[in-house]
């Protein structure tokens, strides 16, 4: 019998809640979540050769070439706890990224089944973007604006918050700038393969899920 996997992509802008919904949505189907931003912020911390060199880009706002995130993603795809799926966020963000993912998981007799793109407007993901604050000590995400935090910062577990350096407002424009340069294209190059599923973004967190649950449901 078939074995069941869900392959799946979460596209979107910068600042389009793929990290929110992502969460979720690995819960509920028992798949992780492979979030290319943080396996190089984790590497960037830990001050790994990969990291330093990540950290020019990630600090500009740039992405980082094809060729070093190719790598730990075929790599992170290997191990057994994707062997019944995966959610990717936050890659492939340029077609020779896609490229390589259709290859790696053709290798292994595999397909993407469904590409969530979350759709948002430019100032949205702007107002979005400044406002956000990371615990440093758990790791949840507030937003001063929108689920604000007891303090400017502080969380609930006492941590301390942080603003990520790339969601200072000229680098969250540079950002916009890059998605839409190399990111966008990879919709109509979904679109061809019939598995995008476009999903408005707008609104709050539990509208979004709602959307995207009809979209991951749906196949
Ligand atoms: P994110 O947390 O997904 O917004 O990613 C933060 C930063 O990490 C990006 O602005 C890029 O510099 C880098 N990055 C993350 N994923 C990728 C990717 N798939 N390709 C190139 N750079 C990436």
């Amino acid at each position: 019998m078939a074995t069941i996997t869900h392959d799946l992509v979460l596209l979107g802008p910068p600042g389009a809640g793929k990290g929110t919904q992502a969460r979720w949505v690995v819960e509920a189907l028992g798949i992780p979540q492979i979030s290319t931003g943080d396996m190089l912020r984790a590497a960037r911390q830990a001050g790994t050769p990969l990291g330093r060199q990540a950290d020019v880009y990630m600090s500009a706002g740039r992405l980082v070439p094809d060729e070093v995130v190719v790598g730990l993603v075929s790599e992170r795809l290997r191990e057994a706890d994707c062997a019944r799926g995966f959610l990717l966020d936050g890659f492939p963000r340029t077609i020779p990224q896609a490229e390589a993912l259709d290859a790696e998981l053709a290798r292994h007799g595999r397909k993407l089944r469904t590409v969530v793109a979350l759709e948002v407007d430019d100032e949205t993901l702007v107002r979005r973007l400044s406002g956000r604050r990371t615990c440093a000590a758990c790791n949840r995400i507030w937003h001063l604006e929108f689920d604000p935090p007891p303090a400017v910062d502080a969380c609930t577990c006492g941590g301390t918050l942080q603003q990520r350096d790339d969601d200072k407002e000229a680098t969250i424009r540079n950002r916009l700038r890059v998605y839409h340069e190399q990111t966008a294209p990879l919709l109509a190059y979904y679109e061809r393969q019939g598995v995008l599923r476009r999903v408005d973004g707008s609104g709050t967190a539990d509208e979004v899920r709602r959307r995207v649950a009809e979209a991951v449901g749906g196949r």
